[in-house]
């Protein structure tokens, strides 16, 4: 038989955001909680983000000194926002009277691809970080950044140390990688926005990955997706506060636990900006060629609409919607397109923004899109594009109107505290299985 001390100790991941190491408190009190898992236990490695601000202000300090920064300086840059976190971090973890280890993203062995600033990981080689756990040390990563197979330093991509938490998490087999936020957890819409906004209990891989893709900033989308490929155990949660936030996890773990409500939750994205090209020639290769020249601009296309001609072989109109930060690049990009093609005219909107509804539940039910139509009608809120996947509805609004329409959306589909949810979009109500 085997006793209980020869079990293998739990393996956690805990990674802390740049409010929860903002300052010299905020840093003891997040060592002070990793100290705490330690006790109890487990192996412990940290990955800790910038400091507060640190990443925008060196950003800004970048381009004080250069108008177009080379990238992989910028990397050079970016990436001693972590280091410092972790640092400081170990100081006082060793003060307190554990071993700490501070390790760069290289130290740690995350292995990426060479695009500079917005690096793909491509490996964890985290013997290192065995190594230091077997001894009993705890070990702090600097989130956000990795080493390229050219052996320069690289980083993830804004909001990349979620990356690295987890992509450390799958590469230790972690029972669980926590991610430690100013929030409680992931809600059923912006509390901000929607101040009875519900914290939920638990949210499936794919509905995270709508909703990241959607404009919720909990996690970066990427690291659900290798949370995903990797079947990692995610736990969102608060710094501040204790008990449990939200999990995501798989769709079978959440079928078994609990009844799916409809719609889990209503997200929004203000940054957004349309471009609708008129009169393109109907014929084929036209949309190709003008998302190639979007693509090779770095251009991140969203909702495309393309309308039918009136009579095989007239003029189609193309409209389709970009990060708004983008909209300069991708005039640039398609400008050469209309004497080549004979587009007719190039308009742009840069005011738009875009309301989802993310819901597994919606595989199964007909009516929702009819649903949440409507109340954005009756609302007066004037949708301008539509688009569709089996557990998610994006409409694009303008942006002085999104608020509105998280909160009506919200309302209707009774997602707020102490709402019970409709069974059915026709009707019949039975309470929320998920409340805490
Ligand atoms: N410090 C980086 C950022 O602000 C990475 C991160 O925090 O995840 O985007
Ligand atoms: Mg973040």
């Amino acid at each position: 038989m085997v006793s209980a001390e020869a079990l293998p100790a739990r393996t956690v991941v805990m990674k802390f955001g740049g409010t929860s190491v903002a300052d010299a408190e905020r840093i003891k009190r997040a060592a002070r909680r990793i100290v705490e898992a330690r006790e109890e236990g487990s192996r412990v490695v940290a990955v800790l983000s910038a400091r507060g601000k640190t990443t925008d202000e060196l950003t800004a300090m970048a381009h004080e000194v250069s108008p177009r920064p080379d990238p992989r300086e910028m990397d050079m840059l970016l990436s001693t926002g972590e280091r410092i976190s972790c640092a400081l971090a170990a100081m006082v973890i060793n003060d307190l009277g554990h071993e700490a280890i501070s390790l760069t993203g290289s130290q740690a062995g995350i292995v990426t691809d060479t695009s500079h600033t917005r690096a793909r990981i491509l490996d964890v080689r985290a013997t290192r970080i065995e190594a230091a756990l077997d001894e009993g040390q705890i070990v702090l990563v600097a989130g956000f950044q990795g080493v390229s197979t050219a052996r320069d330093v690289t980083t993830l991509g804004r909001g990349g140390s979620d990356t690295t938490a987890v992509a450390l998490a799958a590469a230790l087999s972690a029972d669980v990688c926590e991610i430690y936020t100013d929030v409680a957890g992931v809600f059923s819409a912006d509390p901000r926005v929607v101040p009875n906004a519900r914290k939920l209990v638990q949210v499936s891989f794919e509905e995270m990955l709508e909703m990241a893709a959607s404009g919720a900033k909990v996690l970066q989308l990427r690291a659900v997706e290798y949370a995903r490929n990797h079947g990692v155990r995610v736990h969102c949660r608060s710094s501040f506060e204790d008990g449990p936030g939200t999990f995501v996890r798989s769709e079978e773990e959440i079928e078994e636990t609990m009844e799916r409500p409809l719609v889990t939750a209503v997200t929004h994205s203000r940054e957004e900006a349309r471009v609708t090209l008129t009169r393109l020639p109907d014929r084929p290769g036209v949309a190709g060629r003008v998302m190639t020249v979007l693509a090779d601009a770095g251009v991140n296309v969203d909702m495309i609409i393309q309308n039918e001609p009136e009579s095989p072989g007239a003029a189609a109109d193309m409209s389709f919607t970009v990060p708004r930060s983008d909209l300069l690049p991708a005039c640039e990009a398609l400008e050469p397109l209309r004497e080549e093609l004979g587009i007719g005219e190039l308009a742009t909107d840069a005011a738009m923004a875009k309301v989802s509804l993310v819901g597994a539940g919606m595989r199964s039910h007909p009516g929702v899109a009819a649903k949440a139509f409507s109340v954005l009608g009756q609302a007066g809120v004037n949708i301008q594009m539509i688009s569709t996947s089996p557990i998610k509805i994006s409409c694009v609004v303008r942006e002085e109107e999104v608020d509105a329409a998280v909160r009506e959306l919200h309302t209707a589909f009774e997602l707020g505290v102490g709402a019970v949810q409709p069974e059915d979009p026709r009707g019949v109500h039975r309470p929320v299985v998920s409340s805490p």
